[in-house]
């Protein structure tokens, strides 16, 4: 299980939000200049096999340092037909 982007999923993760929401924001300071970290954060249990913890992809504000997280899965981050998974 990958636990860092490439360069090309975070460059999906940024088009992923411009896409579906708004121009995004900062909801602490207002600013917006996100940047997408490279660094996966793997949430819930981890040691359960029959249940898969939540992979979030880490977006912070590079004003106040807030922090948004996006589900992987609901992106599709690591779809079987993404090709860029491969190269992590
Ligand atoms: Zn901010």
């Amino acid at each position: 299980m990958a636990n860092r982007l490439t360069l090309a999923q975070r460059k999906r993760v940024a088009r992923h939000l411009n896409t579906r929401a708004s121009a995004p924001r900062c909801p602490m300071c207002n600013a917006s200049s996100f940047r997408v970290r490279p660094e996966v954060s793997v949430l819930g249990p981890s040691d359960a096999a029959d249940d898969a913890p939540l992979r979030a992809a880490n977006v912070v504000c590079g004003y106040c340092g807030f922090v948004v997280q996006l589900d992987c899965d609901v992106i599709g981050l690591f779809d079987a037909s993404d090709t860029s998974a491969a190269a992590s």
